[in-house]
């Protein structure tokens, strides 16, 4: 309300999108850690649980970044798995394959360098899509949503993470404050980059609501479209089908 933004228009979206994550690759593990207090670690492994994996899935990350949730899911079936790692940002992939690499991960995982809005994967291919923090910095979601039912198998299951809006009036004024206005100070201070991270919190303003987003995915042909809300909904995670 009293803090300001303008939305950015869909043409100067993409590019916005790609220079903010070559800057911020560097940085990018270091940050979460920093900016959420450790908590996106808890989401994430939240949804992991949600999407309970079984040994021999084929799972796509869709947005996966530096590995997180590839890495997560590995671990949950032992390395019995396989997961794309697909992100439109090389700087991202470059990160998460040294990390898989360090980590001794050597099998299992592909990266590719690609766009949620035309995946290059074929029909019914996946059994899972997950995508987390990744969906509010696609141009059309409708398409990107239609692209995740396409390339999932009938009976797959698809998971989303993303920011979502508070509701309790205490901890939406904390909330505020603290995206606002600590935010971009800590990404100016830490990250030597401030603008990136008012495009950050900018975004999460603009994500629609948990029921909004409930819709689109029954729109894009998902059944079962169910949600939670993680940490008094600064966060909530979709889960939903392809039946
Ligand atoms: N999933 C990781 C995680 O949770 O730590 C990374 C999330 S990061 C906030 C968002 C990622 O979305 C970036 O790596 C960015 O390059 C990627 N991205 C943005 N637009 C995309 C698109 N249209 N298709 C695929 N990836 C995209």
């Amino acid at each position: 309300t009293h803090f300001g933004f303008r939305e950015v228009p869909k043409d100067e979206k993409a590019g916005l999108v790609r220079g903010v994550f070559d800057s911020v690759a560097e940085n990018y593990d270091l940050m979460n850690d920093l900016m959420s207090g450790g908590v996106h670690r808890l989401w994430k492994s939240a949804m992991i649980d949600w999407l309970m994996p079984r040994k021999g899935q084929h799972l796509l990350d869709v947005a996966g970044g530096t590995g997180d949730i590839a890495f997560r899911f590995l671990d949950a079936v032992e390395g019995d798995g396989r997961v794309t790692v697909l992100d439109i940002n090389h700087a991202m992939l470059s990160v998460g394959q040294d990390r898989a690499i360090d980590q001794g991960r050597l099998t299992g995982l592909d990266w590719v360098n690609g766009d949620a809005q035309s995946l290059p994967l074929p029909d019914k291919s996946v059994d899972a899509y997950t995508i987390a923090f990744g969906i509010r910095n696609v141009t059309d979601i409708p398409k990107a949503l239609r692209e995740a039912y396409r390339v999932l198998k009938p009976g797959g299951r698809f998971l989303c993470l993303e920011f979502s809006k508070v509701e309790a009036p205490a901890l939406k004024e904390f909330y505020d404050f603290y995206s606002f206005k600590l935010l971009p100070e800590i990404g100016g201070l830490v990250a030597k980059d401030k603008p990136s991270y008012q495009y950050l919190v900018e975004s999460i303003r603009l994500f629609p609501d948990a029921d909004r987003f409930a819709e689109m995915l029954r729109e894009a042909g998902f059944g079962q479209v169910k949600y939670r809300r993680l940490s008094g909904g600064i966060a909530a995670l979709h889960s939903a089908w392809r039946l």
